[in-house]
């Protein structure tokens, strides 16, 4: 990925009231996240296979933070209980399905906690993104997530949907769709809100 595509995307990431920061791999941007988050804050963390990989779970837990992941949960209701409570940390720590070299930031959710903790409830938010989900427009994006990120998310999470077969989209209305919310931000009210953390590495779908 060549840095002057970096370089726009950061500059657009301003425009729009959002802090882009750039590292060459997820463990630099591991350690930025271990530097800024104060360890008596909570921290809420959504599903992703990138956050995995990276064990910052695991990490903020073992010294001392609050974490709510509800990847970690142990039934059903515990899983509701830790996507409730992430709401209201004081950060989120989130991978996203697209970016585009405009800023925009694209997400398809299945309950829709991912993408309610990214619009409004933390008071902080450190998106997470290797090189491989840039794409260069809004429709790019978007088809992205549709065809690429959604059938592969459904597998992940053993849900049947028609695209795990297809593997394209088909806008479904089967009982086992995994894309209820598709959802664009589009900039930030809360100057320092939301930090993007473009990684030159590739990880997650
Ligand atoms: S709408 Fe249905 S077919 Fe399309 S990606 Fe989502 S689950 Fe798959």
């Amino acid at each position: 990925m060549g840095k002057d595509r970096i370089e726009l995307i950061i500059k657009s990431l301003a425009e729009r009231n959002i802090e882009g920061f750039f590292f060459e791999s997820f463990e630099e941007a591991k350690l930025k996240v271990m530097e800024i988050i104060p360890i008596n804050d909570s921290v809420g963390i959504g599903n992703s296979i990138t956050l995995k990989n990276m064990k910052i779970s695991n990490e903020l837990n073992d010294r001392g933070n609050v974490v709510y992941d509800k990847t970690l949960a142990k039934s059903k209701e515990d899983s509701k209980e830790l996507k409730r409570k992430s709401l209201l940390t004081d950060w989120y720590i989130t991978g996203t399905n697209a970016i585009t070299l405009d800023g925009h930031l694209v997400n398809i959710d299945h309950s829709g906690n991912r993408v309610a903790a990214m619009l409004y409830g933390p008071n902080n938010v450190i998106v997470i993104i290797g090189i491989n989900k840039i794409t260069s427009t809004l429709d790019e994006a978007i088809y992205r997530v549709r065809n690429i990120a959604s059938p592969k998310n459904a597998r992940r999470a053993g849900f049947k949907p028609p695209c795990v077969e297809l593997e394209k989209c088909i806008d479904c209305k089967s009982t086992q769709r995994v894309c209820n919310s598709l959802v664009v931000i589009e900039g930030q009210n809360d100057k320092g809100r939301m930090k993007v953390f473009i990684v030159n590495e590739k990880d997650g779908f």
